[in-house]
């Protein structure tokens, strides 16, 4: 069965209809790309089965719990203990160096900071960063920033790694860059990654894709040949 389950969804903001019935489910340890036009709906999807955004009407179901019913607070613990966050800018906390940065998701969680920078440090070679551990975000570059939002957004072994746009900011080959490390880090701790691109080159390391359309959404399993990785 499926991890994340979303179902017939609808949300407006004011008068903008944003999700018009729109259902997709996730699985555990696999890579959905969610395509579709500019202010189709994808973020607003994303926003929704990350339990950040609650749905007019319709139900999200995580690990068979109902998640747009719970209340903010398991919500908020819920999100903070189980799913990763990485977003367009990377959006790193500028006054901490980039270790701090990484570990954050640890600190948030109570692991002491000791034993946070401990299971930050690895990241810095894993993704090719060895050296930049205590720059600060404003002395990285955008591919080095992202990476290292990369790392925050997976030190923590989340079930689920949610992604908006994560290389629009991106070069194209940087951006490719970023998904190699993501899809490769994510797969080795079984994490699921649900990513919103409009960007095919970057689709195409999904298993899945889903295209929203009208605050719609319709899935594809892509053909093992066009299956990346
Ligand atoms: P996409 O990610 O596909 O570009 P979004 O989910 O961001 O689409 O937006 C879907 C629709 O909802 C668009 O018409 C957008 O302008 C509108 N929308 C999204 N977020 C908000 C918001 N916070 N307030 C008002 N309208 C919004
Ligand atoms: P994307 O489509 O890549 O998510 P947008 O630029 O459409 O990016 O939206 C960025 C953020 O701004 C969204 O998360 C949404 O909450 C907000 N937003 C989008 N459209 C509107 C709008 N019409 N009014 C207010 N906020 C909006």
């Amino acid at each position: 069965t499926a991890l994340i389950e979303a179902r017939d969804l609808t949300l407006s903001f004011g008068e903008t209809p944003a999700l018009r019935g729109a259902s997709l489910a996730v699985e555990a340890g696999e890579v959905l790309a969610i395509m579709g036009p500019s202010g189709s709906g994808k973020s607003t999807l994303l926003h929704c089965l990350a339990g950040i955004l609650t749905p007019d009407s319709g139900e999200v179901h995580f690990a068979g719990r109902r998640l747009d019913t719970m209340p903010e607070a398991q919500r908020s613990a819920l999100r903070r203990d189980t799913f990763g966050f990485v977003f367009q800018f990377g959006q790193l906390v500028p006054e901490l160096t980039a270790e701090e940065n990484v570990a954050l998701p640890l600190l948030l969680r109570g692991t002491k900071r000791a034993a946070a920078l401990a299971e930050a440090r690895p990241w810095f070679a894993r993704l090719g960063l060895d050296g930049m551990e205590r720059r600060r975000s404003g002395e990285l570059s955008g591919g080095q920033a992202q990476r290292v939002a990369l790392a925050r957004g997976l030190v923590a072994r989340p079930q689920v790694l949610f992604a908006d746009e994560p290389t629009g900011a991106l070069d194209s080959l940087t951006g490719e860059q970023v998904m190699e490390l993501m899809v490769g880090a994510a797969r080795e701790q079984g994490t699921a990654v649900v990513l919103v691109t409009h960007e095919p080159r970057v689709a195409a390391y999904a298993d899945r894709e889903a295209m929203v359309r009208d605050g719609r959404a319709r899935t594809t399993r892509l053909a093992p040949e066009q299956v990346a990785s």
